[in-house]
């Protein structure tokens, strides 16, 4: 009943923006770091998750990542990333604003993608300013434990967010653009619970949107949703498409 629900909602409610967290890719293979059981309970993120830190010792902070970006290569979209790339086809999703790093909703087939926490796809030198792709960098640490610039020896950050750094402004202000004109904001696999991503809701709520959610467990804006599906993505968002996709005579 619920995916019916959720499925009426978008046709009704367009344009639909949907916004996913580290639970569309935990069905991937890849542990969603935040979660009481995950890496960063583990690993304390100052010493090793922070701009900090990779600042004060670059290499120790490559041997917490380099096989956490094997890790992330090596894994393959779910059901889920490729139900929400089958939507954006259908035309019932205008873009997917993600935290994730993965790479994996672009590897789906989803076209308007806007990371907000950074990605894998480059890794930067901040000695001469080159850029490298994930490939090339793959490369440098199959020879070595932290990718060293091939031009001038520093060692090379990924593009991704660290903590204590400012979230690219280009995804941010785009991401934020796409949620106030959102008559729908899609939530999935996210708690809502990491700033400024947390603050993308209130912008559809406040332009008169709606807010859906999937998620397993509950989040901070369940009493503020139209709808909100308990779930896991991968089983719900096929579900989804299922209803949505038009039937073949
Ligand atoms: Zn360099």
């Amino acid at each position: 009943m619920s995916v019916s629900r959720l499925a009426e909602l978008i046709r009704e409610r367009q344009p639909c923006v949907v916004l996913t967290g580290a639970g569309v890719s935990t069905e991937s293979g890849i542990p969603d770091f935040r979660s009481p059981t995950g890496l960063w309970a583990q690993f304390d993120p100052f010493e090793y998750g922070s701009i900090e830190a990779f600042r004060r010792d670059p290499r120790k902070v490559w041997s917490f990542y380099k096989p956490r970006v094997a890790m992330l290569t090596e894994a393959e979209p779910n059901p889920a990333h490729t139900a929400l790339a089958e939507l954006e086809q259908l035309g019932f999703a205008e873009a997917v604003v993600t935290q994730n790093i993965d790479l994996l909703h672009e590897r789906a087939g989803s076209r308007e993608v806007v990371e907000v926490h950074g990605s894998i796809r480059t890794s930067s030198c901040s000695g001469c300013g080159s850029r490298y792709e994930l490939t090339r960098v793959l490369e440098l640490l199959a020879a070595a434990d932290a990718p060293a610039c091939p031009s001038c020896g520093e060692i090379l950050k990924p593009d991704v967010i660290f903590f204590g750094e400012l979230l690219p402004p280009a995804a941010i202000d785009r991401a934020y653009e796409l949620a106030r004109r959102a008559r729908l904001l899609l939530v999935v696999g996210s708690a809502l619970e990491v700033y400024p991503v947390a603050g993308l809701p209130l912008e559809t709520l406040g332009t008169g949107g709606e807010l859906a959610i999937v998620n397993r467990g509950p989040t901070g804006f369940d009493a503020k949703a139209s709808l909100r599906i308990d779930g896991s993505a991968g089983e719900v968002l096929p579900q989804l498409v299922d209803v949505l996709r038009p039937r073949r005579a």
